[in-house]
């Protein structure tokens, strides 16, 4: 579907005006670190057209020297992917730099460019609109996201604007919503595929693990091999930041490194700290480094941060750290670990965690570090990997379920199944029955579906749906 972008700087009322147009609350308002800082994406049905809109996020940083860069980068992310554009500016404040260069940029690339003027809460003032005109724009549009006003004739002209939808695409959603037309569920099936779609050139990645693992040690082993630019997260205080690198012309973004180099005060302390700091971290991230202390192996607390990580549906990478200490002189008198022998063990301690690649590295002495890199790199092409409806119901037709060994009344028959969603994978089976799926069909169809597919590193969801 073709897909529109909204940019503007913060408190415009960008996320509200995105809500407003989706219907979701996708794009959360507040100050939440992280929250809106990348960007988001969703559906907008107008008309009986799905159009897909992009808020290209990106919270303007406090600090001056940023803001031109942040603004660039908006723009970046608009004129690449988007087919038409709409600025928000506040109809209620003064214009900006932010928004006049913002302006200058959008419009000068040629695309069509619409203006929203935000907060226009009641008719009387909506000619204070046209004032904005100043900003180059010929198509200016007051609203009020807040009160629903005004969207009517901004999407008419967004709509206008947008080129209809592809042939073979629409093919594909017609086979997929045909049934559902008169289900109410269906628009919330749509939304599905979008969940979580936000493409990118740039990975988002955590570093977790407990307390002492080398989760510090292996950022600078990380950062400090290439070049990295710190840039501070919205809403938090200023020493919580990002820092990038670029790599193989991939970015690799590491999310709130000063998290990762903090330490708790106590054992105790430090330990209930990094389990708080890996789900705020997966949060904000496309893929994890789950990070082992060779010298001590899986403990109870891996295993628990290596739980989150895989239910919160990103990408995983197993990182044993410290193999330089298991394999040359030990202290401990022990002989030297083998790696066949080692990856059984954390392969048993994290069966949940199988389809994560797993490798072994010293942080300390920069043994393997690039082959984390390239890890993160496969792992988030993977899970961004979508196998269209035809391909998967080919596929569906050879798989033997018989041999999946579900009991006799907890059978379903899937009529066919479809992608819905990407980062992570997300299957849904319209069936026979609205059952839950039984744990040996999801276990049989996921290897089935790895078999042919891979999908390295991230988890895969299903989701079941009854067809009458
Ligand atoms: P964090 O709490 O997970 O961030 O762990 P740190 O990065 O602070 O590392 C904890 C300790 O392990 C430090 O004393 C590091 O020097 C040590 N360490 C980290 N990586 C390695 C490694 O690859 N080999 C060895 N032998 N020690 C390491």
């Amino acid at each position: 579907a073709p897909l529109f972008a909204i940019c503007g700087r913060p408190n415009v009322g960008k996320s509200t005006l995105f809500n407003r147009l989706t219907g979701t609350r996708r794009s959360i308002v507040g100050d939440e670190p992280g929250i809106t800082r990348d960007r988001i994406y969703g559906e907008v049905d107008w008309e009986g057209r799905v159009l897909r809109i992009v808020d290209t996020g990106g919270v303007i940083p406090d600090d001056e020297a940023l803001i031109p860069r942040e603004i660039f980068r908006q723009a970046q992310i608009a004129l690449e992917e988007a087919e038409a554009i709409v600025q928000v500016v506040d109809g209620r404040s003064e214009l900006t730099l932010p928004d006049i260069d913002l302006a200058r940029l959008l419009i000068r690339s040629g695309k069509p460019v619409f203006l929203a003027v935000n907060k226009m809460d009641t008719a009387q003032i909506a000619p204070q609109a046209e004032s904005f005109r100043t900003l180059g724009y010929k198509d200016v549009f007051p609203v009020s996201g807040e009160h629903g006003l005004g969207m009517g004739d901004l999407m008419d002209a967004v709509a206008a604007a947008l080129p209809q939808t592809e042939p073979e695409e629409a093919e594909e959603l017609e086979e997929v919503w045909e049934d559902e037309a008169t289900d109410e569920e269906a628009p919330r099936e749509r939304k599905l595929r979008s969940h979580g779609e936000h493409v990118s050139k740039e990975t988002s990645i955590a570093i977790i693990g407990r307390p002492n693992v080398g989760k510090s040690t292996l950022l600078n082993a990380l950062t400090g091999s290439g070049r990295a630019i710190v840039s501070p997260i919205a809403g938090t205080t200023r020493d919580a930041v990002d820092e990038t690198v670029e790599r193989n012309g991939h970015s690799f973004r590491f999310v709130d490194t000063a998290g990762i180099r903090r330490k708790g005060k106590t054992t105790l302390m430090a330990e209930k700290l990094s389990v708080i700091m890996a789900r705020k971290h997966l949060e904000a991230a496309d893929v994890a480094l789950l990070v082992i202390d060779a010298t001590e192996g899986v403990t109870g607390l891996d295993a628990n941060i290596g739980g989150y990580a895989h239910e919160s549906g990103r990408s995983v990478v197993i990182v044993v750290n410290k193999w330089d200490a298991v394999t040359t002189n030990r202290e401990d008198g022990q002989a030297p670990a083998d790696q066949k022998v080692y990856t059984e063990q954390v392969r048993h301690a994290l069966k949940y965690l199988d389809y994560a690649p797993l490798i072994f590295i010293s942080a300390r002495d920069g043994i393997n570090v690039d082959e984390v890199f390239k890890k993160v790199q496969l792992v988030a092409r993977e899970r961004r990997k979508r196998i269209s409806t035809g391909q998967m119901n080919k596929f569906l037709d050879h798989v033997e379920f018989e041999k999946a060994g579900v009991p006799y009344n907890k059978r379903l028959r899937i009529y066919y199944m479809t992608q819905a969603a990407v980062a992570p994978p997300t299957f849904i089976l319209f069936t026979d029955r609205d059952v839950k799926l039984h744990f040996s069909y999801e276990r049989f169809l996921e290897n089935q579906i790895r078999a042919q597919w891979r999908f390295i590193g991230s988890p895969i969801w299903f989701k079941v749906r009854a067809r009458n």
